[in-house]
């Protein structure tokens, strides 16, 4: 009895797979379910009687999502590695190989090892199902597509339009993917399997059913073009220098994928599936795909309720929501919210603020539609989940509230008193706040119990983090509805303590304000950004200091001296560009336009500052010294983060920094990076630095940390079990 492929032949002699894991919520491709396949397509080919063969799911929204990652968790050894992917080559060539036609009707997620499924399918149809994604997005885990993914989808559309699907690991809906070849057809979901019997019929009468299928625009000549060796040697060149440019070549499964293409250009199927088996081989071995499987792991970790819940809260029964405040954020989240089928009302305090509101929610709807991401109807669809308001009308029946009005702690307390009076005491009234205190806004809420924080990212439709901030007041309940609305969103949510800027605000201030006190100190400040990319962040902190804006910046740093006192105190610079910014009437960039210099005004700053502490610059610092000067103050406010119970575990730390921040990837997180270079190098280092700069010492959970080796299991070094900031004061 197979346990994912069950098919049923009719006299029509078509044989109808339906394909649902039992076992599993998802279709996923291990060992066995390959091999259950093997013997499938071998009945096939042995049984005379079928004509053709529909493969179609039985799960909605999911055709097959990929390989069983869990089994690539322990693959480290090249030569298991290679076994892994030569035995799925040849699974799927044995279904190419059948002289029947085969047809994949794909409704939902077909990626990775699903989608290398349905290239070796004769016929592939896509649904409009909004989850029907096609991609190979292996390149995210470190690795590539080693089923033969790097073979037959250039084979199908062509290199160039191959590869940068293959390095990107973008995922495609149905009409993205019918446009770039990648499927024949899209249809609506209830027609994929009577157009899977007519592609047969098709077929059977005319020996191909291309006759049915729109030929794709791209003319002749630019197939022949593209068709060119030394065109695609050229592309091929180009895109390692991006891949380069991008990566600093700290990554080595984009530079590998572009290896194997080029040594397959020209040669022969065994060989080049040889070559994609040689280097999936290579990429298992490596540390870096350790660390972005790792990641992989966290993530779908960190999307499970926490388990000292008490109460469960299912996403699927969000029906309501309300967000205030129609600006950047708000517009985003609502947008968000209605998206994922919630009917979602929009208030703003006046109607043309509303109206600007509305107007950014239907930009970005026009950019899915435009990028074919959405069909018209679909965005309009989301559209009419949205209601637009200057009142607090019918949000009695509401699940949750999502406050992103203005940043004013009287204006936010005002609004959830008056949200208080509007909905029912079990709405979870959340706040988007990014440097007050959650407790601080609920002070006066009767039920404070449900209010919570959400802290979504800028733009909160790209950003995949979002904190949960639990107050002490916070009840199970509300916790877990807040959680399960993230959930729905399809956004990776960090349970933290409500302390001042929460986690990762919290752990990027040292970071940049130690670009500040280095902006004074080294004689070449361009050096500061360089080495902070050359360390793998994706972008340095003076570049991203201009990207929120030198206010921003400011006001989170005031915020955080005040909280956490001398170890953050604002280096001098800030004053100064302060002083600046009054001069001049708005506030300055620190780099130039392109971000290749520091601004002229910026860089006068800097030497009246000196000038007036009597100081010159600098030694000349390696850059390795700067970025460990950067970043060993994050991996310390890390440890007594940790300590004090502000992030319960030291994974929702590394997977907070890297989705929030872009924290390396490969480096795995602050504290898997300081665990590998061992935390005793880091505890030392501060120590050597602190004797020039004495906010940089260690804090004593570090110490203690790097005695014991090791952060895990944070509960029996915490200093306390609440999460306010009269701990973290005593912490530092
Ligand atoms: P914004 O200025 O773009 O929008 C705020 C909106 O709130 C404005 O449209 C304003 O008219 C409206 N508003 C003011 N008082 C209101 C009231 N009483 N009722 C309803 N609406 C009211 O601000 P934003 O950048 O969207 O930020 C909103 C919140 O999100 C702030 O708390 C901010 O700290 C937080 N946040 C911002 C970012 C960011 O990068 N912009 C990131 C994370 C969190």
């Amino acid at each position: 009895m197979s346990e994912m492929w069950h098919s049923e032949k009719n006299d029509d002699g078509i044989l109808r797979v339906t394909i649902d894991r039992k076992d599993r919520p998802v279709n996923a491709l291990s060992r066995s379910i390959m091999e259950e396949l093997r013997e499938l397509v071998r009945s096939i080919r042995d049984d005379s009687s079928i004509r053709g063969v529909l493969f179609q799911s039985g799960k909605p929204g999911v055709f097959i999502a990929g390989a069983d990652i869990t089994e690539f968790e322990d693959l480290t050894d090249k030569a298991a590695a290679a076994e892994v992917s030569t035995f799925g080559q040849r699974v799927f060539q044995e279904l190419e190989d059948l002289k029947v036609p085969t047809v994949a009707l794909i409704s939902g997620a077909c990626l990775g090892g699903g989608l290398e499924f349905a290239l070796a399918c004769r016929y592939r149809v896509a649904s409009t199902h909004e989850k029907t994604k096609l991609g190979l997005p292996e390149v995210q885990l470190g690795l590539l597509p080693g089923w033969g993914g790097t073979v037959r989808l250039p084979r199908q559309i062509g290199l160039i339009d191959a590869l940068p699907l293959v390095l990107s690991g973008r995922q495609l809906g149905g009409f993205q993917a019918r446009s770039k070849g990648v499927v024949h057809e899209v249809v609506a979901p209830e027609a994929l399997a009577s157009v899977g019997e007519k592609i047969l019929k098709t077929h059977h009468e005319f020996g191909s059913a291309s006759k049915l299928f729109r030929q794709l625009k791209k003319p002749g000549w630019q197939k022949f073009i593209e068709g060119i060796s030394a065109v695609q040697k050229f592309a091929l060149k180009k895109a390692r220098q991006q891949v380069m440019a991008k990566t600093h070549g700290h990554y080595p499964a984009p530079l590998m994928i572009i290896e194997t293409f080029r040594k397959g250009l020209g040669a022969d199927d065994k060989l080049q599936f040889k070559i994609e088996a040689d280097g999936i081989s290579e990429l298992a071995a490596n540390p870096v795909t350790r660390e972005c499987i790792r990641l992989f792991f966290l993530s779908e970790e960190a999307k499970k309720p926490p388990e000292e819940l008490s109460v469960k809260f299912d996403a699927k029964e969000l029906k309501q929501a309300a967000v205030l405040g129609a600006g950047a954020m708000g517009a985003g989240i609502a947008l968000l919210l209605a998206r994922k089928g919630v009917a979602t009302r929009l208030k703003d305090i006046k109607s043309e603020f509303v109206a600007r509101g509305v107007k950014t929610v239907r930009d970005l709807l026009a950019k899915d539609t435009q990028r074919k991401k959405l069909t018209k109807r679909q965005a309009e669809e989301i559209f009419d989940r949205l209601s637009p308001t200057t009142d607090y009308r019918g949000l009695k029946n509401a699940d949750v509230v999502i406050e992103a009005v203005v940043e004013v702690t009287d204006i936010k307390r005002q609004v959830f008193a008056e949200l208080a009076a509007a909905t029912n005491s079990k709405t979870v009234l959340a706040t988007n706040t990014s440097s007050l205190l959650v407790s601080e806004i609920a002070r006066d809420v009767p039920h404070p119990e449900r209010v919570v924080g959400l802290h979504f990212f800028n733009p909160p439709h790209q950003m995949p983090l979002v904190e949960v901030i639990r107050t002490e007041q916070t009840s199970d309940e509300a916790l877990a509805k807040a959680f399960a609305v993230v959930q729905r969103l399809g956004k990776t949510p960090v349970v933290v303590g409500d302390c001042a800027g929460f986690l990762v605000n919290r752990l990027l201030g040292p970071y940049m304000n130690e670009a500040g006190f280095l902006l004074a100190e080294v004689p070449d400040p361009m050096e500061i950004d360089k080495a902070a990319v050359d360390f793998g962040m994706p972008m340095g902190p003076l570049a991203l200091s201009d990207l929120v804006g030198l206010d921003v910046a400011a006001h989170v740093a005031d915020n955080l001296y005040e909280a956490y006192g001398e170890r953050m105190k604002p280096a001098a610079i800030w004053g100064a560009l302060k002083q600046l910014r009054a001069k001049l009437g708005s506030q300055p960039k620190l780099l130039t336009k392109g971000g290749k210099a520091v601004q002229e005004s910026v860089l006068r700053s800097i030497t009246e500052l000196r000038k007036s502490n009597g100081s010159a610059s600098g030694a000349r610092l390696s850059r390795e010294a700067i970025a460990q000067r950067l970043v060993f103050p994050v991996i310390n406010e890390a440890a007594i983060c940790l300590a004090e119970g502000v992030a319960r575990r030291p994974e929702d730390i590394d997977l907070a920094m890297v989705f929030g921040t872009g924290f390396a990837p490969f480096r795995g997180g602050p504290l898997q990076y300081a665990q590998s270079i061992g935390i005793q190098k880091v505890v030392d280092g501060l120590h050597e630095l602190a004797k020039t700069h004495p906010h940089l010492a260690p804090s004593d959970a570090l110490v203690e940390y790097a005695r014991r080796g090791t952060f895990a299991d944070a509960s029996s070094t915490a200093k306390g079990n609440n999460n306010s900031v009269e701990t973290s004061r005593v912490a530092g």
